[in-house]
């Protein structure tokens, strides 16, 4: 049986009432028989069977010793760092999560926490900044918006030498393309939010460990700061992984169509795309990814202008100007102006991000479709252009 249908197949069947899909336990605590004798259920920060089922499931998916839901992605991630003490130090990827750098520096920093932003698409570079404070190495791999892609096997080998953990923000490629634990890493979070619910529907958080020791001090904390995912979101993050490897691998697939028409227009300027043999790491993403590449595009146009990227932004139909990723409906966004704004400009530009630079979450819509919306928005560009000449 392949590893996703015996995942899905462990998923179980209502005992009581065979109903197929998990019933949601909309319950705050659990009668007990006698003081301390219960079920395995006392009270839902705790645990409630609705998140057991989704936590078992996302263990199996990502490989690993257990599974934890939070509210949100970033609930998750706080809940990660919470294994520090103060003094501790953190590597972290230089174009993380703008979420998780405003929780590093706005909220951890005051507590004795140090983070070190390192370029780590060179594994070499986390040498400079390593030593015996440093507790976590924090990779995201592909990153947003433009999917630089880290080598998660070399990192793990030179973070564990220095009895470093590693954790990988694996929200960009999903467990469907890569398996971070299996490369070596110790923790796994996820926004579930984007590809894992896929349905743009709530906003969701997973933290996945790989040992048990590492699994009873996450459980220790998800209970004691009690961020934890409500049942309802619970049922609906399982009904989004029962579809997961179908609109990973057809949101791939779409993207490689539409990567390849980006890369023969004469409007656009680069293309960023780790399943093109152009991107800079497109080899370690080919070995570390499973010959998925994800959803996710970024490009700039030849014309380097917001104005540009907004003119373009506001002409397609089908990919839908908005924050976010990895839903079934595709999105269209513009960092310089939306996800990134904070960013001083000219850090901004250094990392990558052009006045222009656009990000495409692919949807699983007709392939076509898709192009002929970006093909559309591209002319009317043009014709703007000829127009002010
Ligand atoms: C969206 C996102 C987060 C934060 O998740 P929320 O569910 O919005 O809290 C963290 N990491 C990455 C890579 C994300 O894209």
């Amino acid at each position: 049986m392949s590893r996703i249908t015996e995942i899905l197949e462990s998923i179980p069947v209502d005992p009581l009432t065979g109903s197929i899909s998990v019933p949601i336990y909309q319950t705050s605590t659990f009668v007990q028989e006698a003081p301390g004798i219960n079920k395995g259920f006392d009270y839902a920060r705790s645990n409630n069977p609705t998140r057991l089922a989704l936590e078992n499931i996302v263990a199996q998916m990502e490989m690993g010793h257990k599974g934890f839901a939070f509210a949100t992605g970033l609930a998750a991630i706080d809940a990660v760092v919470k294994l520090l003490e103060s003094g501790d130090e953190i590597i972290a990827v230089d174009d993380i999560y703008g979420g998780a750098y405003r929780l590093f520096t706005q909220i951890y920093q005051k507590f004795g926490i140090k983070v070190h932003y390192v370029d780590t698409t060179q594994a070499e570079n986390i040498l400079e900044f390593i030593n015996d404070k440093t507790k976590l190495i924090w990779l995201e791999s592909p990153t947003n918006p433009t999917l630089k892609i880290s080598d998660i096997q070399k990192i793990s080998e030179i973070a564990h030498s220095f009895g470093a953990l590693v954790v990988v923000d694996n929200t960009f490629a999903s467990p469907i393309a890569q398996l971070p634990l299996e490369l070596g890493a110790d923790i796994v979070v996820h926004s579930a939010t984007k590809y894992i619910a896929g349905h743009s529907d709530l906003v969701a958080g997973l933290v996945i460990t790989k040992t048990p020791e590492l699994s009873e001090k996450i459980k220790f904390i998800q209970n004691a700061s009690g961020a934890i995912l409500g049942p309802w979101d619970c049922f609906l993050v399982i009904r989004g992984i029962e579809s997961l490897d179908l609109r990973v691998r057809q949101q791939s697939e779409n993207a490689k169509i539409i990567a390849n028409f980006l890369m023969n227009r004469e409007e656009i300027d680069k293309v960023y795309y780790p399943g093109l043999t152009t991107h800079t790491n497109h080899e370690i993403a080919q070995k570390q990814q499973n010959g998925l590449f994800g959803g996710v595009i970024s490009f700039s146009l030849k014309k380097d202008s917001i104005d540009a990227a907004n003119q373009f932004v506001t002409q397609t139909k089908l990919f839908k100007l908005a924050e976010s990723l990895g839903g079934v409906k595709s999105l269209i966004s513009h960092p310089a102006q939306m996800t990134h704004a904070s960013v001083p400009r000219e850090k901004r530009i250094s990392s990558g991000i052009q006045d222009s630079l656009i990000r495409l979450s692919v949807g699983i819509e007709d392939p076509l479709d898709l192009v002929q919306d970006l093909e559309k928005a591209l002319l009317s560009i043009d014709q703007k252009i000829k127009e002010i000449i």
